[in-house]
């Protein structure tokens, strides 16, 4: 939970999150015109979408399957028959003048989502609802000084909007539950996610209440967020702005704002519109959708493991710690990455590797791990050489920032470098005897009492076998050789 400490006493925030998600889907979601991101403008446009008279929607089937899809991975209620309802409000980019959508009985009842905090532990979130609706065209205001132009190429495109209980208690969570429902989405293949493009945005609903007070306040909502990055600014902001209304006597009137990224600021856009401003009814052109039980029971036999689960799994089965295993299971790539690595093989060494040498340098190059320059084959080869003892782990990082470079096995690298680690005794013991001679006086400080020098001859002996002792025969035969 994150408290405003406000001049009158500590202030909680109640955050819900709306968000939209474009369905993954060939066609529109009552036409055969192409879904497809960009493309010149107006290309994607069939007479249903430009609203011609007389042309009827028909119900694209896959986006229906695809909002189930999303509904059962977020553990929720699959409606068996919902209702389209047009949603009316005038605006240029609408040329039907209505907006196709579900109102009172949507596709997706309740569900929940497992939030990953920082600290390893969970937190879960209702969800309200998921329904299907159209997307609207986009109305451009930069083309002409004096016009604005309408692309259509989003007008139909299918939206699920999911709809959470306002559940979360500060930025993080906020952050922690968009993160979650993306890689679901991602995980389900029903959306790509991709914030930049527009493909999953969010609107942020907050208010504000004090400490201990079971009432819910007055909550203002901060329209098509269109990063993570922003939800967690526009909530910063917009908590102290409340904060300091209410506690100048002030009352927060609920309303839409919008984020500035500019200035850093939310501001107002409008007040609120109530439902009865939209005059819903059910689109006289559709029917009630019905589902047949056996298809939602086909889609349910074909889900692919979801984060949560893989997640329990890999604490299961490779003893990983829960924030690790959350990182890995992120994404469904690195998850799968990861699985290759571990297979036959220490599990949490490879955890290591992965999310750290690994992700280390993916952030470095700025790759994603579909093109990592070390295939998880490759990392698996190298970290059985620290297995068995070829090399050690010191040495290890070495060869993989070789890798990464040229691209070539660790087995080669470890050959053409003469890396291989010394584990023969009589070796160390000579690097060792060396070493003490040399360092007479540090030895006689050791005996009597200077403990910390044993890092030092550590060292020494190292650098004088190219780093490539084995650390446990060095430790173990200098602490006999020390004791004399
Ligand atoms: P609308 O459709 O008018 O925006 P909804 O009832 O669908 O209204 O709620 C929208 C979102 O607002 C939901 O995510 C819900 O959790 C959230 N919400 C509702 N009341 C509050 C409140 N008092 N403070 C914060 N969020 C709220
Ligand atoms: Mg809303």
């Amino acid at each position: 939970m994150s408290i405003v400490q406000g001049t009158t006493g500590p202030w909680e925030m109640v955050i819900g999150l709306e968000v939209h998600a474009q369905v993954t889907s060939e066609a529109k979601l009552f036409s055969g015109a192409s879904a497809a991101f960009g493309g010149a403008p107006n290309a994607h446009v069939s007479l249903v979408d430009a609203a011609f008279p007389g042309m009827l929607p028909v119900i694209n089937g896959t986006c229906v399957e695809q909002a189930v899809r999303t509904g059962l991975g977020l553990k929720a209620q699959i409606n068996l028959t919902s209702v389209f309802d047009r949603k009316n409000y005038f605006y240029a980019d609408l040329p039907s003048g209505y907006q196709i959508s579900q109102y009172l009985q949507p596709i997706v009842g309740k569900g929940e989502i497992l939030l990953d905090l920082a600290d390893g532990s969970t937190r879960t979130v209702g969800i309200t609802r998921l329904h299907l609706e159209q997307d609207a065209g986009k109305s451009m205001h930069d083309q002409s000084p004096t016009e604005t132009y309408v692309d259509l190429n989003r007008s139909g495109v299918a939206l699920m909007e999911i709809v959470s209980e306002p559940d979360m208690r500060s930025g993080e969570e906020a952050a922690a539950y968009l993160k979650k429902l993306r890689a679901i989405l991602r995980y389900l293949g029903t959306c790509d996610g991709n914030m930049e493009e527009g493909s999953m945005r969010a609107d942020v609903n907050l208010s504000m209440r004090r400490v201990g007070d079971p009432k819910l306040g007055t909550r203002c909502e901060i329209k098509n967020v269109n990063s993570i990055r922003f939800v967690m600014q526009a909530i910063e902001y917009e908590a102290q702005r409340q904060v300091e209304i209410l506690e100048s006597g002030g009352t927060v009137h609920q309303e839409t704002r919008l984020w500035d990224t500019g200035k850093g600021v939310t501001r107002s856009m409008r007040s609120k519109e109530e439902a009865h401003d939209y005059r819903y009814f059910p689109d006289p052109d559709l029917l009630p959708l019905k589902l047949d039980p056996a298809m939602v029971e086909k889609i349910k036999a074909t889900l692919p493991e979801l984060p949560d689960e893989k997640r329990a799994r890999f604490i299961r089965d490779f003893g990983l710690k829960a924030y690790d295993a959350s990182v890995l299971v992120a994404e469904r790539a690195s998850a799968d990455f990861y699985e290759k690595v571990a297979k036959g093989r220490d599990g949490k060494l490879a955890a290591n590797w992965v999310t750290g040498e690994l992700f280390g340098a993916l952030n470095r190059l700025g790759k994603g791990i579909e093109s990592s320059p070390v295939s998880a084959e490759a990392l698996g080869s190298l970290i059985d050489l620290i297995a068995d003892a070829t090399i050690s782990n010191r040495i290890a990082k070495d060869v993989f920032e070789a890798m990464i470079e040229t691209g070539k096995p660790a087995s080669a690298i470890v050959e053409e470098k003469g890396l291989r680690q010394v584990t023969d005794t009589g070796a160390i013991e000579a690097a060792i005897d060396q070493i003490l001679a040399a360092n007479a006086d540090k030895v006689a400080e050791y005996r009597s009492g200077k403990d910390k020098l044993f890092g030092f001859f550590v060292g020494q002996v190292m650098k004088a076998t190219g780093g490539k002792a084995n650390p446990a025969m060095l430790n173990d035969l200098l602490g006999k050789k020390l004791k004399g």
